[in-house]
């Protein structure tokens, strides 16, 4: 995942320092909360953690003073909040009962609501709504008693084994001021290995400014810094090997991932973000959101549903609505939210008002909801930021989970609304009963093989690359597409122009010649997206002929096409070939490559493909 920042350190120097300069160094990546723990040697741990910005911790460790801070080891946070609130109390570190052991965790547990129910039900109290206080009541009791009694790096492991979901995990005990044990699972973690001093972060722009020898943990791996050095094992206890290596970027790359742009890193994060959007949102026997406040009559009564965004947001609703009719057999409609808001849309109490907004702040699709509201509407929220405006003032929410997105022009937001507007999909379909549980388990399946075939079409982001570099001198590029290849064209053209500054459109193939074939010219870069040549035949065909009539105008076409897909071949002066995948999810794939296009050709012509002229990432005005 690799969302927010997780930094320890044992070592000789002191730990608070070392800490707070290593959430500062991750700042970059954006957080809600953070919070510090230090381990004065003396059997005392000392915890502080603040919503916010590092500077309001800051404050309160001024206000509080820094002397209960004296100690050479220590860990810090900063937090992407997943589960409650972005609050004080929600801040990690979190603690047990006793408060000798401290845990921050990065990623989701997803089984953590089975676990709280058993702590309740021996009698735990919890303090926070977090996933994450779960592990640090287990890891206390495992540390209690048992075989794993005294032994935090065996306690760790055994509660390592009983999560399920993606974590990188620090844990400190007050009894224990000389090591740090970190574990890991589908969420990133490096030791950092200095003289007389070693750390873990979740990323190695938290230790480089004091030492540059890294050591990458595997999956399921778990790791005992102490002064002196590192032992790494599996969960089992066995030993086990990281990856070390030198760290040679300079810290600007290695805040970026090794990559020139966030925009690019957050390309090659969107198997993760995905996966995350994905995770602990099917229980088993359907679909479930982050928060209901609505009966699931009122799911069942829904006649209409209204997607209502702005931007790429817009385009996931575009794509979604292909699926949501299928499944559901409800009309959906998808609707700029500024426009929305001031035509009198037709709204009652069965109406459902799907916002799709990355910040949760976005002021159009806000006073779309509050329009939608006041005309009794119900309003579920997908957003990718805890406790933001849009989703405290809805009726039901579901958090896309991909993390902080830095560009601003939008991927692997869009990617993850793509796929949370799906589960909404689902979700309606099961209230309703327009789908069997296992109809349900089976599209979810679906979804869940998703992020393994985007790791495949980021394989093609070198040629993709190439072509940009060749093409970006064009005039203007246009996008066709069917069916869900039509709202991809969309966004194709949108980053173009977000990223490139050069102009864009996007058609549907079959609008082309009830206007735009006019258009094209000689040499003019046009993009086309192909449906799969198989189960809907007859589109791929009508694609192809389209194809085949710009191609005989001059156009130069590049083609987005399902691999081994032969018959378009021919008419493809460039053919990138995406994986194989169901109808209603080629927009996960085919989107992939849009996006280094965009990214490639702005950075051809020397613009800065994080932050576009004239454009801000949260859009709070209308
Ligand atoms: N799921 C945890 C929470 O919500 C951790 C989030 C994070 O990665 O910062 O507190």
């Amino acid at each position: 995942m690799g969302v927010c920042g997780i930094v320890g350190y044992v070592g000789h120097r002191p730990a608070l320092d070392v800490v707070l300069g290593g959430l500062r160094r991750m700042e970059y990546r954006g957080y809600d909360s953070a919070g510090v723990a230090v381990l004065d040697g003396a059997g005392r741990l000392t915890v502080e953690r603040k919503a916010g910005q590092l500077a309001n911790l800051e404050a309160e460790l001024d206000a509080v003073g820094r002397d209960g801070f004296a100690g050479t080891a220590g860990m810090g946070h900063t937090r992407w909040a997943t589960h409650g609130a972005p609050v004080d109390r929600n801040s990690h570190p979190h603690r047990d009962a006793t408060e000798r052991v401290a845990v921050v965790h990065n990623g989701i547990i997803e089984n953590f609501a089975a676990l709280r129910a058993e702590l309740e039900a021996a009698g735990v109290e919890l303090s926070s709504d977090t996933d994450t206080e779960t592990a640090a009541h287990l890891i206390a009791r495992a540390y209690a008693e048992g075989d794993t009694a005294g032994d935090l790096p065996a306690s760790v492991r055994a509660v390592c084994r009983r999560l399920e979901g993606a974590f990188t995990l620090v844990v400190t005990h007050a009894d224990r001021p000389d090591l740090i044990v970190a574990a890991r699972r589908s969420s990133p973690l490096v030791v950092g290995v200095g003289a007389g001093e070693t750390f873990v972060a979740s990323d190695v722009a938290a230790f480089i400014e004091h030492t540059r020898e890294a050591v990458e943990l595997g999956q399921d791996q778990l790791v005992v810094i102490t002064r002196d050095g590192y032992t790494v094992t599996d969960f089992a206890g066995e030993p086990a090997q990281g990856r070390p290596f030198t760290v040679d970027w300079d810290l600007s790359a290695a805040e970026k991932g090794g990559h020139e742009y966030f925009m690019l890193k957050e390309i090659e994060e969107q198997p993760d973000a995905l996966a995350n959007t994905l995770r602990g949102h099917f229980d088993g026997s359907g679909i479930v959101l982050d928060e209901q406040r609505l009966a699931d009559q009122d799911l069942r009564d829904v006649d209409k549903v209204f997607v209502v965004a702005c931007g790429s947001a817009y385009h996931s609703g575009l794509v979604a609505k292909y699926a949501i009719e299928h499944w559901t057999r409800l009309p959906v409609e998808v609707e700029l939210a500024s426009e929305f808001r001031y035509r009198d849309p037709v709204l009652d109490r069965d109406t459902l008002v799907v916002a799709v907004s990355q910040s949760g702040e976005t002021a159009d699709t806000l006073e779309a909801v509050r329009h939608a509201r006041e005309q009794k509407a119900r309003v579920l929220a997908v957003c990718n930021t805890n406790g933001a405006q849009i989703p405290r003032e809805s009726d039901a929410v579901l958090y896309t989970h991909a993390g902080p997105e830095i560009g601003v022009a939008s991927t692997k937001a869009f990617l993850a609304q793509i796929a949370a507007n799906y589960l909404v999909g689902l979700a309606l379909a099961q209230a309703r009963g327009t789908k069997y549980p296992d109809e349900v388990a089976r599209e979810f399946a679906e979804l869940e093989a998703m992020p393994a075939a985007v790791r495949k079409v980021l394989s093609t982001t070198e040629q993709v690359r190439d072509l940009g570099r060749r093409i970006a001198d064009s005039k203007a590029v246009l996008f066709l597409g069917r069916h869900v290849g039509f709202p991809v064209a969309l966004e194709g053209a949108l980053k173009l122009k977000e990223l490139a500054y050069m102009h864009a459109e996007g058609f549907a193939a079959g609008e082309l010649k009830h206007g735009p074939i006019a258009l094209i010219e000689d040499g003019l870069p046009v993009v086309v997206v192909m449906p799969s040549p198989k189960g809907r035949g007859v589109l791929h065909a009508k694609l192809v002929s389209n194809i085949s009539e710009i191609q005989a105008r001059g156009a130069r076409t590049i083609v987005i096409a399902e691999e081994g897909d032969d018959r378009v071949r021919p008419f493809a002066d460039e053919l990138v070939e995406i994986p194989a995948v169901p109808t209603l999810l080629q927009p996960l794939v085919s989107t992939v490559p849009l996006q280094v296009l965009a990214a490639e050709i702005a950075r051809t012509r020397g613009y800065d493909v994080d932050k576009p002229r004239n454009l801000a990432k949260s859009v709070t005005v209308e």
